[in-house]
């Protein structure tokens, strides 16, 4: 079983920051509206993750470690309209069998909060009372430490913690609503705090930068129960690799080659070739429409009618620079 979670793990744990992505996964997909995330040593010695979401209560510590254990699916039906983000149960399973991992959680409705550990490589889970407020924090300490080879992949702490830092951009982008703080070695380096959705930039401006949202131009439209809205900076004020690209279907960040193929068009030969379109958008469609789940670790996304959105989405953002041209 363990070696059986390690190989797994192998899939879905390549690095600090995807222990950092599946974590607050679970604690979106709990209701938290408040994550405080202290890392230290770029992950390799600590990945900690506060919520203030539901919780686990006492008699589900345990199940949760343990392999294909997921709350969040109980039929193919929900298989194919899935909302979570996580639905596969392998996630902490997967991470205790290459690290240190303590789950310490307290539902609102449970008066004592408990622990749960698993020591060594047998996976039987350890429970002992402990004391938290409402919601959870999962602790992965020394990530790796029993698979050499993995640990001889890690970068410096540095470039694991930017790693992090981006994953937590991308999400802070993904839910205006919930607080984010992250702390690296003792010290806060981001503080997002929740805002309304009128408020959206104040956000982006934190996460992305003023010189983004100096010049972006909101945009907007919808068609056939497909809706594209966001903010585009026109091609003058687009500069090198490594500006604001963030693109999200269904509330998912996404890295799809047909999506930057259909925005790149947008621009058209507004945008010369040392330059990269600068955007933060977000399209909304029917969950059916929409297969998110090509590759669990990828950010890829297969349409099903995928001209018609590349279409929708190249002339969307089209216009939107031509109406913000004049
Ligand atoms: P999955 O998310 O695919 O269900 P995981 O291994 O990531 O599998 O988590 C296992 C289970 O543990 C979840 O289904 C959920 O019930 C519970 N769980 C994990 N993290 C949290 C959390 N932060 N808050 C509440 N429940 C959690
Ligand atoms: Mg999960």
């Amino acid at each position: 079983i363990s070696l059986a979670n390690q190989i797994a793990a192998g899939e879905v744990i390549e690095r600090p920051a995807s222990v950092v992505k599946e974590l607050i996964e679970n604690s979106l997909d709990a209701g938290a509206d408040q994550l405080t995330v202290d890392i230290e040593k770029g992950g390799r010695r600590r990945i900690r993750i506060r919520d203030n979401g539901a919780g686990i209560v006492k008699e589900e510590l345990a199940l949760a470690l343990a392999r294909h254990a997921t709350s969040k699916i109980h039929s193919l039906a929900d298989l194919e309209a899935i909302q979570s983000l996580g639905f596969r149960g392998e996630a902490l399973a997967s991470i205790s069998s290459v690290a240190r991992l303590t789950l310490t959680s307290k539902p609102a409705a449970q008066e004592q909060a408990w622990r749960a550990w698993v020591e060594g490589r047998d996976m039987s889970a350890e429970l002992a009372p402990a004391s938290h407020p409402d919601g959870t924090t999962v602790d992965v300490e020394d990530l790796f430490f029993n698979t050499p080879a993995r640990r001889k992949f890690l970068r410096t702490d540095k470039t694991e913690f930017t790693h992090i830092d981006d994953l937590l951009k991308r999400i802070a982008l993904s839910r205006f609503d919930v607080r984010i703080v992250l702390n690296h070695n003792q010290k806060t380096v981001r503080n997002y705090p929740a805002v309304a959705a009128q408020d959206a930039l104040q956000r982006i401006a934190k996460v992305v930068g003023s010189s983004f949202t100096d010049h972006a131009h909101f945009i907007e439209a919808e068609h056939l129960g497909v809706r594209l809205w966001g903010w585009v900076v026109d091609a003058i004020h687009c500069r090198h690799q490594g500006d604001a690209q963030y693109f999200y279907v269904n509330g998912r960040m996404m890295r799809d080659r047909m999506l930057n193929h259909a925005i790149r068009q947008a621009y058209g030969d507004s945008l010369s070739d040392d330059r990269s379109a600068t955007y933060v958008l977000y399209l909304e469609l029917p969950p059916h429409d929409v297969d998110v789940n090509v590759h669990p670790a990828k950010h890829e996304v297969r349409f099903h009618q995928a001209r018609q959105i590349h279409d929708f989405v190249l002339q969307t953002v089209r216009e939107g620079l031509r109406i913000n041209a004049v």
